[in-house]
Parts: C-alpha cells; sequence; structure tokens
C-alpha cells in the first residue's frame, strides 16, 4: 500500500486488515464505496476489540460484512502452532500469505504484570550469527510493516491478553528490513496503543539502520546485540562486524544517544571458551564506559546441528557472575538474563521454524 491507497497483488488475494492504519483502512473503504465512518468502526474492531472476523462485528449489517468478507480477511497471519512451555512462555508458527513461516513468542513475567511480544522482522536472516538457529536457515524475504505488527494482533486475539512490550527479537535482523520496521513501530505506537518507551529494537550492529533509527526520532529502546569485545572473536561471532567494525558501531552508538537521549541496552551472549573470559569481561567494561547503558548478558540458549550436537557451552553459573562482577566494573547496570521457554525452543537464538527436534 502506498500514499494510502490499496495495492494487491495478486488481484484474487483478500486485503488483510490488522496491521492497517486508520488511513489505509480509510483508503480501503473509499474503494469500497462505503463511508468513511466504516474505516473508524474497523479500526475499533480490529484494534480494540481484536475481533477475528467479521461475522463479530454486530454494528455492521449482514451484508455489508458478507461484502467485507469477500474483499478482505482480518489478518494476514495463519497460525500454524502454538506451543507452550513450563514457564508460560507461549511460541507462535505462523504461516504468511506466500506460506513462508515465522516464529513469534509471547512472554509472561511473574514479577509484572505486562505481557512482551518478541516479534519476527524477516523471513530467516542474513547475518548467520554462529549462535544463532535462525541464522542457519538464510535469508528468504523481509516481513511488512502490517505482518510485523499482525503477529502482535494475532497474538492478543489468540491468548485474550494485552501485549505491553514489543521487542524485535525474533527472527530476522530488523535494521536490514529498516523501512518496514519503523512503518511497524508507528502503527504499533498509533494504530494498538503501544507505547514508544515499551518498543526495543535489536540489533546485530548495522550502522546505515541506526543512523537511520536516529534519524526517526522516536523513543524507542535500541538494543546492540555486541557479544564480544574485541574484533577476532566478534567476527566469528557476529560475522557482519568485518562490514561494520566495532569502533565504528560504538560511535554510531553515542551518535544515537546524542539525538535520542535514551539508555541503550547492550546484549552479550556467554558462550563457554569463547566469549566469556575474565578479560573479555574486563574489555567490555572499557568499551562501553561512556555509552549510556545497561549490560544485558545471555547464557548461551542451546542449539544443535544435524546429528543433535549443540555448537556451544554454556558457562557455569560462577563463571557468568565472575563476568558479570567484572563487567559492572564499568559503572553500568549488568543483569543476567532470566530465562524463559527454553524447554520449548523459544529462548533468544533458538526460533528456527522446526517443532519438536
Ligand atoms: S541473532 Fe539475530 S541477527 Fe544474528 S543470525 Fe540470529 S536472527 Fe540474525
Amino acid at each position: 500500500m502506498e500514499g494510502n491507497k490499496i495495492s494487491q497483488s495478486p488481484k484474487s488475494e483478500k486485503l488483510a486488515l490488522s496491521g492497517l492504519s486508520l488511513a489505509e483502512l480509510e483508503a480501503f473503504v473509499k474503494e469500497m464505496g462505503l463511508p468513511k465512518f466504516r474505516a473508524k468502526q474497523l479500526h475499533t474492531w480490529i484494534y480494540s476489540k481484536w475481533a477475528g472476523s467479521f461475522e463479530q462485528m454486530t454494528d455492521l449489517g449482514a451484508d455489508l460484512r458478507l461484502k467485507l468478507a469477500e474483499r478482505a480477511k482480518i489478518g494476514s497471519l495463519e497460525q500454524k502452532h502454538l506451543e507452550v512451555s513450563k514457564d508460560g512462555t507461549r511460541k507462535y508458527l505462523f504461516a504468511l500469505p506466500d506460506k513462508k513461516l515465522v516464529e513469534s513468542v509471547l512472554m509472561t513475567f511473574q514479577d509484572r504484570d505486562s505481557l512482551s511480544a518478541c516479534v519476527s522482522s524477516q523471513v530467516g536472516c542474513a547475518v548467520g550469527c554462529s549462535f544463532c538457529a535462525t541464522g542457519y536457515l538464510g535469508f528468504k524475504r523481509n516481513l511488512s510493516s502490517t505482518e510485523i505488527v499482525d503477529q502482535v494482533m494475532s497474538i492478543q486475539r489468540e491468548s485474550g491478553k494485552r501485549v505491553g512490550n514489543v521487542v524485535y527479537m525474533g527472527q530476522g535482523e530488523p535494521l536490514l528490513n529498516t523501512e518496514n520496521v519503523i512503518e511497524s513501530i508507528h502503527k504499533l505506537i498509533e494504530q494498538v496503543g503501544i507505547g514508544g518507551r515499551h518498543i526495543t529494537v535489536s540489533t546485530s550492529g548495522i550502522i546505515p539502520g541506526i543512523r537511520r533509527l536516529a534519524k526517526e526520532k522516536i523513543p524507542v529502546t535500541l538494543a546492540l546485540s555486541l557479544h564480544a569485545p574485541d574484533t577476532m572473536t566478534r567476527e566469528e561471532v557476529v560475522p557482519i562486524t568485518k562490514q561494520y567494525p566495532i569502533a565504528e558501531l560504538m560511535e554510531s552508538l553515542r551518535e544515537y544517544q546524542s539525538v535520542s537521549n535514551r539508555r541503550i541496552t547492550i546484549e552479550y551472549v556467554l558462550l563457554a571458551g569463547v566469549t566469556d573470559s575474565a578479560d573479555q569481561a574486563r574489555e567490555l567494561a572499557e568499551l562501553v564506559r561512556d555509552i549510556n547503558c545497561n549490560i544485558n548478558l545471555i547464557p548461551y540458549n542451546p542449539t544443535f546441528d544435524e546429528s543433535g550436537v549443540a555448537y556451544y557451552d554454556r558457562p557455569s553459573i560462577d563463571v557468568q557472575r565472575r563476568f558479570a562482577n567484572l563487567a559492572s566494573r564499568s559503572g553500568k547496570t549488568v543483569t543476567i538474563r532470566l530465562e524463559r521457554g527454553t524447554d520449548i525452543n523459544a529462548a533468544c537464538g533458538q526460533l528456527h521454524n522446526a517443532y519438536g527436534k
């Protein structure tokens, strides 16, 4: 859809409304020859009442509901599978209109009222981080803003629970799909009603994308998946380091901060014998010293090769704590991430569209 005009291809395909802005819904009703107020009605049913079908829209006449159903559908995603972890985490497998698959995760926290949705921004991923199951899938395509927003709406419709936080940490590198991701953030804020401060965009370090996001001046949290403080290790774990070196990346964070004034989150995966040494903890502390940030340590969640062997080992609790103590000498708050959904492969780095494997 361009400039709020409806563009659909192929012609026979129904237009998905969940994920459209009010202006886009107005363009849709205009094209159908309907009065403008119908767009507001559709908007309320989709975003406030989480309607899953036109049948539920009881203040629209039966004829109109039928007409709408011929031309449009509610969501663009078809739920293919749902797995629920013993900690309550829900992992969804969604089919897109072209049958490609993506995963999204809903996380609940006992100490927090609001729920967090982790959304995918691409089918597969080209970055190929060495510990990540999505990277092994390779890159297939970018998701549209509608497909990103409809992950949140589909989760709300299925679970009956309001999503309060959205993290772009599912499949794909959001800042290699920057324009659609930015459009989806605006839609989450303006259509779905999620506060910008409750949205986190996580990047492996795509410098042009960080600069583009800074220009947009939306109050989201930026998370950098740093994963190693030295070039040699980072090139192995996050291969895109060859294109975007660490020093320039840190400079882009400072630029981002000078515009946004928001605290950045530094994500750091702890891989035994690879990224968890005392020297690396000290180097990390030094690297981020002049950046306003929190450090979030992620003990490695197992991902397996075809013969079922894990690619890395997780460091012991003692090693994790030693690393956290040394890194906190930077004066930053250092936390060790709470594990969510590891038993259903829904944790960080584990999403790979294969259930029960
Ligand atoms: S961690 Fe993120 S950026 Fe890296 S391969 Fe996985 S999905 Fe892509």
